[in-house]
């Protein structure tokens, strides 16, 4: 196992934490349904990307439909 040759000051750490922070997402509207959706990426609401349909979006999902 790697043994640290020197003790690392909580100084030290912290400065080397101090870019470890998570950020916040950039959501935009979707052009067609007015959702947030992420940038680049096909609208989950409504499958639009680039003002056209391009996944058809299922209205409803029945689990319960082979259940019986
Ligand atoms: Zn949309």
């Amino acid at each position: 196992m790697a043994v640290q040759q020197n003790k690392v000051s909580k100084s030290r750490r912290n400065n080397r934490r101090a870019h470890d922070a998570l950020v916040a997402g950039n959501p935009n509207e979707c052009d067609n349904c007015g959702e947030l959706k992420r940038p680049h990426h096909v609208c989950p609401s409504c499958g639009h990307y680039a003002e056209r349909e391009v996944v058809a979006v299922a209205d409803e999902v029945d689990l319960d439909e082979d259940a019986a």
